[in-house]
């Protein structure tokens, strides 16, 4: 069974699978483990041929459509290295959105040397509260590439050291103005994304969501409403979760979502 705008795998064997796919964004804080879905956007068939070309073109309406309903919400937009591209950090300054984004050196060759090259590239070293060095290299006001000359960004490296030795880089682009003693701003920010992997994914897909399960696929939109609807159901634990006294007291009491949601069920089919 499929659709127009199923997304196909064709394997070797000569058979074709079909699925649906989204692109989701949430709230986030570094400060609190519920996240808020906003906007979840399905990735459609017509969206391109690669990965990154759909994820590109879901994000367009996904930025559109946030920014529609939330016009005035102060947000930073927290992505990895397949947002750092032009077209989209200028879809993100168009729509009043500060960004942290992932930017890896093999794809921004132009950037890289350029903050190598340039004398006003600063390095400081510090130790955070965990006792991990971070060695960090910025650069404000960096052309993106040659072909965005125009384009500046704040660039952002970490060489982080941790007290077994262990060295690990990341790098970032950004419309935060650093300098020497906000360096960790940004961090939290990226940290705050690692969040939506732990939470988000794992109570979707693990605690009791099912959101890979197919629930039904239907003759034209069922599928997508169904998503709409589990993201909706997701948003209101999350409420809870973050808000309400009685579902957190029910939470540790049922020591897992999973037993929570359960019990639950079993309650609603004995009333
Ligand atoms: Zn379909």
């Amino acid at each position: 069974m499929h659709c127009p705008q199923c997304g196909e795998k064709h394997h070797r064997n000569g058979t074709t699978t079909y699925d649906h796919q989204m692109l989701g964004a949430v709230l986030v804080h570094p400060d609190h483990s519920a996240v808020f879905p906003l906007a979840p956007e399905p990735i459609l068939e017509q969206d391109g041929a690669r990965k990154n070309d759909c994820e590109r073109n879901a994000a367009k309406r996904l930025l559109a459509d946030l920014r529609r309903a939330h016009p005035h919400l102060k947000l930073i937009v927290v992505e990895d290295g397949l947002a750092s591209n032009a077209p989209h950090i200028r879809q993100l300054q168009a729509l009043d959105l500060r960004f942290i984004l992932g930017a890896k050196q093999n794809d921004h060759a132009d950037l890289f040397d350029w903050v190598a090259a340039t004398p006003e590239t600063r390095e400081v070293e510090l130790t955070d509260a965990e006792g991990i060095r971070h060695r960090f290299r910025y650069l404000n006001g960096a052309p993106l590439n040659i072909a965005n000359f125009d384009l500046e960004v704040n660039v952002l490296e970490d060489w982080e050291h941790t007290p077994g030795g262990k060295v690990t880089h990341f790098s970032w682009v950004t419309d935060f103005t650093l300098n020497d003693s906000n360096l960790m701003l940004p961090m939290r920010g990226v940290r705050a994304r690692w969040t939506v992997e732990n939470e988000t994914f794992n109570a979707l897909e693990n605690q009791g969501d099912h959101f890979e399960h197919d629930f039904g696929h239907g003759n034209n939109n069922l599928s997508t409403v169904l998503m709409h609807l589990m993201m909706l159901a997701f948003l209101i634990d999350q409420i809870q979760q973050r808000g309400c006294r009685l579902f957190q007291a029910a939470l540790t009491a049922a020591q897992s979502k999973t037993r929570l949601w359960r019990k639950c069920a079993l309650a609603s089919t004995s009333a």
